[in-house]
């Protein structure tokens, strides 16, 4: 009999574990299971309800994918789709604060700035830009081998005002939460590195910086928008990939296999291996009653609730600037939005003649208001701040509303040693069990198809191990 895997959660981690399995083991029998009826989880590409722009499909979720590091590029060059690639024409953003929009400093690394020239007037106290001008020494040594949070690592080397007017916008925004809570070692590694190089965050930063092509893209995305890889990946999979099938108990069968037992509404599954690519919260539901302790390790990290507005406005009536990406909103501004962005600076194929489009998001680990409001508040909340920061009072050509309940998790300090432990757990009490997704390294897609294959390797060495 072949080796049975079950693989559960059609997002991209879980597609990806399902096709790295089906492409490099054909011997396995592995398939993927979905609660919903549609594959992807938070990649989601459609239409808007605009006449105008009803062939043109755009990201209701995530737009872009880092390509820094390797696993999402590769994938899709592997899947056939690197002609469909496209990478952010304007890339300089900016920044709501008190009151008024600046560009982000350039170069910055993760809000930092490396030149205290480039930093908008109004920005930094004169006091603050003497330590950008500096090295960035951290005022007290940091431990070379523990994690710290992102807020004590930068405001040791560059002070308070550094740390909560550029870098906690833009990394608190990237995950919704409060860098001051979350782990450098996760969110931040290359701050945590340079701050621990003995001449200082700023020198090492600027010597890695000059080290690059500053051309070279940092994002990219399939033109026709994020679907476009999870369409791939569910073509290779085939009849092995089930939506509309949600997972709802795990258990261990009896006899000398002792495979595992899959409940789902449509009967229990066995398998030899089972890769759980689902939110942790949900992971840990399904693990709880195997082990309690990794039950409660995973029900412990937080996430946060955003939502993301497309909002289309007649050009007539909003124009904005072309060489603007969209800009991030201080957590003391008084507003919902968390960051606008602008799709068609951007993008040059959501460059519509007729049309400006924004996806503008909100919600934070601390402001909860989004999953509060109905639609009908969000959205007239949202507007209100579009008035207030781009003076857009016209009413928009169309909106769409996605709500992302429980989706970005909060890495604590100690992360790492947290997935360690929770490894330790399940490989003594549910060996064959692995916790694939954003909450091991970080909610990027990047770090996702990373997760997602790395489990993949681990499910091919367990079944090679049990087959010998
Ligand atoms: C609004 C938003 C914007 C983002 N923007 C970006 C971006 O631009 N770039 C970037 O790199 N990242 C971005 N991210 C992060 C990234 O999209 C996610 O971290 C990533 O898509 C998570 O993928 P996943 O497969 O691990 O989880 P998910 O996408 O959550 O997939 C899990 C799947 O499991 C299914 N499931 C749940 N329970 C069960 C069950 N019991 N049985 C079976 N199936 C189940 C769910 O329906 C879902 O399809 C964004 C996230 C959000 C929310």
């Amino acid at each position: 009999m072949s080796h049975r895997l079950l693989v559960v959660g059609g997002g991209i981690t879980g597609l990806t574990a399902g096709y790295r399995l089906t492409v490099d083991n054909p011997e396995l029998d592995v398939t993927v299971l979905e609660a919903s009826p549609r594959a992807g989880g938070y990649l989601q590409t459609g239409l808007l309800d605009d006449p105008v722009l009803d062939d043109l499909p755009i990201d209701a979720g995530a737009d872009a994918f880092l390509v820094r590091v390797p696993w999402a590029r590769d994938l899709c060059h592997e899947l056939g789709l690197a002609d469909e690639l496209v990478s952010p024409s304007a890339r300089q953003a900016s920044l709501w604060l008190d009151g008024t929009l600046r560009p982000l400093p350039t170069p910055n690394v993760l809000g930092v700035p490396l030149d205290p020239a480039t930093v908008a007037d109004g920005l930094l106290e004169p006091e603050d830009l003497r330590l950008v001008a500096g090295d960035g020494v951290p005022a007290m040594a940091l431990d070379p081998d523990a994690d710290a949070s992102v807020g004590s690592v930068v405001r040791a080397c560059l002070g308070d005002q550094v740390f909560e007017r550029l870098v906690d916008p833009l990394l608190g925004g990237v995950n919704a939460g409060r860098a001051d809570d979350l782990s450098c070692e996760v969110m931040a590694p290359q701050l945590l590195g340079a701050a621990r190089s003995p001449d200082g965050m700023l020198a090492s930063l600027r010597r890695a910086v000059s080290g690059t092509d500053p051309t070279s893209p940092v994002f990219h995305s399939p033109q026709d928008g994020m679907e476009r890889l999870v369409d791939a990946l569910v073509s290779m999979l085939g009849d092995r990939f089930q939506t509309g099938v949600p997972v709802t108990g795990l258990s261990r069968g009896d006899g000398p296999e002792a495979r595992w037992l899959v409940s789902t509404p449509t009967g229990t599954r066995t398998a030899d291996s089972v890769i759980l690519a689902v939110p942790a919260h949900v992971a840990a539901d399904l693990v709880s009653p195997i082990d309690a302790d990794a039950g409660t390790l995973l029900a412990g990290w937080q996430h946060a609730s955003v939502a993301l507005a497309t909002i289309a406005y007649d050009r007539a009536d909003l124009e904005v600037d072309p060489t603007q990406s969209g800009f991030l909103v201080g957590r003391r501004e008084g507003l919902l939005m968390t960051a606008c962005s602008f799709a068609g600076s951007k993008w040059a194929h959501l460059d519509h003649p007729e049309r400006a489009i924004l996806r503008v998001s909100c919600g934070r680990i601390d402001d909860t208001r989004p999953s509060e409001f109905s639609d009908k508040t969000l959205i007239e909340s949202l507007r209100a701040d579009l008035a207030t920061t781009l003076g857009v009072e016209a009413p928009p050509t169309a909106v769409r509303l996605g709500r992302f309940p429980d989706s970005l998790v909060q890495f604590p300090v100690d992360h790492s040693n947290r997935i360690d432990q929770l490894d330790a757990l399940l490989a003594d009490s549910a060996p064959g069990v692995l916790v694939a997704g954003s909450v091991r390294t970080g909610v990027g897609i990047p770090a996702c198809i990373q997760s997602g294959t790395e489990a993949a390797r681990q499910a091919s060495e367990l079944a090679a191990g049990l087959a010998n």
